[in-house]
């Protein structure tokens, strides 16, 4: 029996590599593959541009109060975060036991850290809080945002390209090698509790922000009608 795959307006048949992942799979080969890098098979990459006015938002506000405490706390939680992948890994080279997924999420994090700024890190992350909250619907699922999370925050190392040559086009490439997706899952969701807090309070500040320029331009709109009726009364 062949069965199509789930994903809305795809008419390819279900693959998998084995008979018996085909069995349970429900997307065709690309979407499976697809699901496996992005977190679901119909999740759409977040690229930098995209970004860009979220993190314009953090920006804004670290240059507006440059010296407020947060921005080091910040700092300061991404290098605890680093400290502890650090130590859980030397603690596994010693041979205490830890799970796969865990390993390598703290591997990540212990890579990231040694190439990536602490601010560079929850910038990054603050500015996909913010689209989520912002574009309802950008994520697909938990999981999406999660990897996405990793994916994004993971391009500040370019040590990740790894070269690799490619046949038919007779010449080397560079490509990024992700992790499996449930240490993506993972690594997202770690940055996310240790520094989403950043991004969830700045989008607090931007929506208290906007109901108050609102308030101006409504009372602006207001008394403008006013004055208005009153020359016409006065006329
Ligand atoms: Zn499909």
């Amino acid at each position: 029996m062949s069965h199509l795959c789930a994903v809305p307006g795809c008419a390819r048949p279900v693959g998998g590599g084995r008979r018996a992942s085909r069995a349970w799979s429900i997307y065709c080969n690309k979407h499976r593959s697809h699901e496996r890098r992005h977190g679901h098979a119909e999740q759409r990459q977040v690229n930098l541009k995209e970004l860009a006015p979220y993190l314009k938002i953090t920006d804004r506000r670290l240059k507006v109060t440059p010296e407020a405490r947060a921005w080091d706390a910040a700092d300061e939680r991404f290098r605890a975060l680093a400290d502890a992948a650090a130590t859980d890994l030397a603690a596994w080279n010693r041979g205490q036991p830890m799970s796969g997924i865990q390993r390598l999420c703290a591997e990540e994090i212990d890579k990231l850290a040694r190439v990536a700024k602490p601010r560079e890190v929850w910038r990054l992350v603050a500015a996909v809080i913010l689209m989520e909250r912002r574009e309802p619907g950008r994520f697909k699922s938990d999981d999406a945002f999660f990897v996405q999370m990793a994916r994004v925050v993971r391009r500040l190392r370019d040590v990740n390209a790894y070269e690799w040559w490619d046949h038919k086009a007779r010449r080397t490439r560079r490509g990024y090698r992700d992790p499996n997706k449930r240490v993506m899952v993972e690594m997202g969701r770690v940055l996310s509790v240790s520094l989403g807090m950043v991004g969830t309070t700045l989008a607090r500040m931007e929506d208290a922000e906007e109901a108050r320029q609102d308030k101006v331009k409504a009372e602006l709109v207001g008394a403008l009608g006013e004055l208005e009726a009153g020359v016409k009364e006065a006329a």
